[in-house]
């Protein structure tokens, strides 16, 4: 067993192995093999889905480390807004006692006591004013 370890260590060493984009391609993989085996039944999706795969361990065995970063990172950005939103709605939803806000022109996200009625915010990243109800 601990030869079998040493081996795939050094099988593994100077690969890439996975980031948030790899997860996020395994998940879309999953989920789109579902919605075709319930709903689609597509002969095209299930390409779809293998070559989605084939690019996810494509990157988690490349020795292009770099490369690998650039395309996550891009990604990260790519899904922040999104992420962003996101947890807007979340705090919004859990925290009972602030209201939270992204900032029209530069997305910080910024919270304010709630119940104040109708406020003007000022947002502490690039300092624009924007009114909201709160
Ligand atoms: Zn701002």
């Amino acid at each position: 067993m601990k030869r079998f370890q040493e081996s795939l260590y050094r099988f593994m060493s100077g690969r890439y192995g996975s980031d948030q984009l790899n997860m996020f391609l395994l998940v879309l993989a999953i989920v789109l093999i579902f919605l075709n085996i319930f709903i689609f039944g597509n002969q095209i999706l299930s390409w779809i889905v293998w070559i989605i795969l084939i690019y996810e361990i494509f990157r988690t065995y490349s020795r292009n480390i770099y490369q690998r970063r650039i395309e996550n990172e891009k990604f990260l950005s790519l899904i922040s807004p999104i992420k962003k939103r996101y947890l807007v709605i979340k705090n919004n939803h859990n925290d009972r006692a602030h209201k939270y806000f992204l900032c029209p022109s530069c997305k910080q996200m910024v919270r304010v006591p709630r119940g104040r009625g109708k406020i003007t915010i000022t947002c502490p990243k690039c300092a624009n004013k924007f009114d909201k109800k709160s």
